[in-house]
């Protein structure tokens, strides 16, 4: 293979990197009960690689067995939630890839766990980060240690 990998992506600290070399279409969010637990967070994003070439090009996910059938990877420097994997295939968690935006959920599961507030989110009061007056000292003295959304030689960068 050669060329740009179509998708990349990775945790947040970096030890964990893949790419995608094929079309992705199947993009979901998951509400069920395992899914909040797994993501810490209300639903999972999802992104299926089924069909596609996945490799992961830097270190690897460890797993926990969530049930007899499905095991979840997890950076284990970080912790970022990176897979879904079950009998019939491997998902990805979509804010793992560096372009997220390129990959918008087509349908919903879990329906049955789906939390009563979800609709409202987008009507929530909101801001920007840099709005945030009380923040702003904070955001100064800020340095971050996530990794860029791209493809990097080494990482840690030697000067940090
Ligand atoms: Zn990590
Ligand atoms: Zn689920």
């Amino acid at each position: 293979m050669q060329g740009q990998p179509e998708h990349s992506g990775g945790c947040q600290c970096g030890a964990v990197r893949f790419e995608v070399r094929g079309e992705l279409k199947d993009s979901s969010i998951c509400h069920c009960r395992m899914c909040q637990k797994a993501f810490g967070a209300y639903y999972a994003p999802l992104v299926s690689v089924r069909g596609a070439q996945f490799s992961w090009t830097r270190g690897q996910p460890r797993h926990f067995q969530s049930s007899n059938l499905v095991r979840r990877g997890f950076c284990s420097e970080c912790g970022t939630p990176l897979t879904y994997e079950a009998p019939d295939g491997m998902a990805i968690a979509a804010g793992a890839f560096d372009q997220p935006a390129r990959l918008p959920p087509v349908r919903q599961y879990g329906m049955e766990a789906r939390l009563p507030f979800i609709d409202a989110l987008g009507g929530l009061p909101s801001s920007r980060t840099e709005q945030d007056v009380e923040a702003l000292e904070f955001l100064a003295r800020l340095v971050s240690h996530q990794h860029p959304d791209h493809d990097t030689p080494h990482w840690p960068p030697q000067s940090r």
